[in-house]
């Protein structure tokens, strides 16, 4: 396992990291021993980072994963989690200072550990963004500087938003999901920004949650049905090739020099091996550039998200 720094922190995380929102059944029912046994998977077979939030599975994701954590040494993860969102609706969301505090006092908890390693803002677009400048990002450089947390940043899908954000706020790292995968690279759009100003970057979603899998999106994702059908003729010429279009995907999220660490999201102790190993073997740049050649000809590669002022589209 290959292990870098992230931006200007003394952090340095798996290539891959293990994101936990399977732990709350975000994608499906997961046994609890299961989702267990993953996470002391993962942590045996190099992964060091694990990322999670109050709002996968409305805390469920956090009380299995602290759980899990329960016993292993501190020093043996990375850990992050988030503030700010608690449902899928615009009226869940709160970045107020007094939520973000009380939100992470109650994760602190529910994780069994005195510090988050990373504390963010989940999906900034679905708010505003002057007031997440004016009231929330100092709010957790307190929390900082109080020692409760070691790094901050914030997540969201819209690069606009990212971009705004940065642009006005020195973070330590942002977690961009869905924007560097097979499907889509804008991410590139922001990642000379990003590494300017010592911002670490956290790609998520390698298999754009699940659309770039054999069983496919889960009825929630909110990918246009074109974009979708690309994903089924991207899959077809990976079947003809004799290769698992997750392979390809995983190989390839994890290949760019600018992103830090890699979030995927599995309960399963097999697709979790096979993630590991993919990421190991060289990628087939022939048949990327096919694949990467059916998503350019889509013209409905994102979709919107959050508040329409800080959406990309
Ligand atoms: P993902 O691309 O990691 O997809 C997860 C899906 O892919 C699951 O259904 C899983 O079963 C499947 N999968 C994984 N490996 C597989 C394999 N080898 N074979 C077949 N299927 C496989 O998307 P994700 O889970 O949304 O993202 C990963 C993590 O990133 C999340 O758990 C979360 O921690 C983080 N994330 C954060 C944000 C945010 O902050 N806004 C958004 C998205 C993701």
């Amino acid at each position: 396992m290959q292990y870098n720094k992230l931006g200007n922190t003394d952090l340095e995380l798996s290539q891959l990291g293990y994101g936990a929102s399977p732990l709350g059944n975000v994608f499906g029912e997961v046994d609890q021993s299961v989702g267990i046994r993953t996470v002391h998977s993962a942590l045996d077979w190099g992964i060091n980072y694990i990322d999670c939030s109050p709002y996968y599975g409305l805390t469920k994701a956090e009380t299995v994963l602290g759980k899990a954590l329960k016993g292993i040494a501190r020093d043996r993860y990375i850990l992050s989690s988030k503030a700010g969102r608690y449902g899928p609706q615009q009226a869940d969301f709160d970045m107020s200072p007094k939520r973000i505090r009380a939100s992470l006092e109650e994760s602190l908890q529910r994780l069994g550990v005195d510090e988050l390693d990373i504390f963010l803002l989940h999906d900034i677009e679905f708010v505003d963004l002057e007031y997440v400048l004016a009231e929330s990002l100092p709010c957790l450089e307190a929390l900082k500087k109080e020692g409760r947390i070691r790094y901050f940043g914030v997540t969201g899908y819209p690069l606009l938003s990212l971009q705004k954000i940065v642009e006005n706020y020195q973070l330590d790292c942002v977690l961009s999901y869905c924007r560097y995968a097979l499907h889509d690279t804008s991410l590139l759009s922001i990642t000379e920004l990003l590494q300017q100003q010592g911002v670490g970057i956290i790609n998520a979603s390698p298999t754009a949650m699940g659309l770039l899998t054999a069983r496919g999106a889960p009825d929630w994702h909110p990918a246009a049905p074109e974009l979708i059908d690309c994903c089924r003729r991207a899959h077809q010429l990976c079947n003809e090739r004799g290769v698992n279009i997750t392979q390809v995907a995983m190989q390839f999220a994890v290949g760019h020099c600018a992103i830090s660490s890699t979030l995927v999201g599995t309960a399963n102790v097999q697709n979790l091996r096979n993630n590991l190993d993919w990421i190991e073997q060289p990628i087939d740049r022939a048949l990327v550039a096919e694949i990467r050649e059916i998503f350019d000809a889509c013209s409905n590669s994102i979709w919107p998200s959050g508040r329409t002022e800080n959406s990309d589209i």
